[in-house]
């Protein structure tokens, strides 16, 4: 039931591969051929006139912010998103539990610290879904300090049987080899701490993991949105969708990052751990946080990331460090297909249930 259901989740895959056109990405390797960037300056100045807004004032433009909050869970979905400006208990309550979840003062005001927070760069994946946030903290399982990586609902992950996963790059993006090494370097920090190992191939189809950029509206309900903000987005297993943003300064050499800039390989790994089964953590350190600095490099798993993905896969039996055990228990990996909706619209997981039951009832 399991391998048939797994197979259903494929199929219900390539339905949903992305329809609109692709594009090639800008990727730097040269710091002197970066064209003037678009200045962080300005997305703040955007920001900047919600600073000290509070419970009952109306300012232009709130109702944007109410999207962006939606966006990332702190809004349920279901409500229309047809917003008002106004400064209500819905945007007040959204915006505790964001404090609450970047470990900010949870004051409910548009604070300096939450409004810098809020113009970074970061990860399309939302931080809550139904209504939960996964970035708790929780007992580590190795010793007594804490751990906040987190998992998506359900704790899907790859099955046992999958633990040599093949990768493909969407061929019309052609990307030059250079780039594509920055996604080898990036999937060797996984398979070093996990028994699992990652091959590219050249059938985009038939891959488990196909990576593509993408440039706004690209078929999968999650567009866009341009330089910064979002960067790239990635499926809970055993998807596997990972879609980057083709509008942004692509840099493959992080010694010239600077403002501005994106480093790919940090990037990859960060949507590498949603691949895998992580979610979000609220450790400032780990690859799984959602935001990156500007011109920040951060490739390198933290103590947290590790126990997380070791918690799912277990260990490398060539990795020295700390490590968890595996139990079959966690081994539900099939649930995946609930996590499937993360990034889905509605009824697709409607129309995938729909055929489950009409098979199996
Ligand atoms: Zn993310
Ligand atoms: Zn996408």
């Amino acid at each position: 039931m399991r391998i048939i259901l797994f197979s259903l989740v494929n199929i219900i895959s390539l339905i949903i591969i992305p329809s609109s056109a692709p594009v090639s990405a800008h990727f730097y390797n040269n710091v002197s051929t970066i064209p003037p960037l678009i200045p962080s300056n300005s997305t703040w100045n955007r920001f900047n006139k919600y600073l000290g807004c509070r419970v009952g004032q109306k300012i232009k433009g709130l109702a944007k912010i109410k999207q962006y909050f939606q966006h990332f869970g702190y809004i349920d979905n279901s409500l229309s998103n047809d917003f008002t400006d106004e400064f209500d208990q819905l945007l007040f309550s959204a915006l505790k539990t964001y404090q609450l979840n970047f470990n900010l003062n949870i004051t409910g005001e548009f604070d300096i610290l939450t409004l810098q927070h809020m113009v970074k760069p970061r990860c399309g994946n939302p931080d809550i879904v139904n209504g939960t946030t996964h970035m708790n903290s929780r007992k580590s399982p190795t010793d007594h300090t804490v751990a906040h990586f987190s998992f998506f609902e359900g704790q899907p992950r790859w099955p046992s049987s999958k633990s040599k996963l093949k990768y493909a790059f969407l061929p019309e993006n052609q990307l030059e080899d250079f780039v594509k090494a920055a996604f080898r370097r990036a999937f060797d920090k996984w398979s070093k701490v996990t028994p699992l190992t990652f091959k590219e191939t050249d059938s985009y189809r038939l891959a488990d993991i196909r990576i593509g950029f993408f440039v706004r509206d690209h078929g999968d309900g999650n567009p866009f949105d341009g330089p910064m903000k979002i960067l790239a987005h990635a499926f809970a297993p055993p998807t596997g969708f990972f879609h980057l943003d083709g509008e942004e300064n692509w840099v493959v050499d992080g010694e010239y990052l600077k403002e501005g800039m994106v480093d790919l390989e940090s990037v990859a790994v960060h949507e590498i751990g949603h691949l895998l089964g992580l979610d979000h953590s609220s450790e400032k350190e780990a690859v799984m946080f959602p935001t990156l600095e500007e011109g920040a490099r951060k490739v390198e798993l933290s103590r947290d990331d590790i126990e997380g993905v070791q918690m799912l896969y277990g260990s490398n039996p060539n990795y020295n460090g700390s490590s968890t055990s595996y139990t079959r228990s966690q081994e539900n990996d099939i649930s995946g297909y609930s996590t499937f909706g993360l990034l889905c619209p509605h009824w697709i997981i409607g129309f995938f249930l729909a055929l489950v039951l009409s098979i199996f009832l």
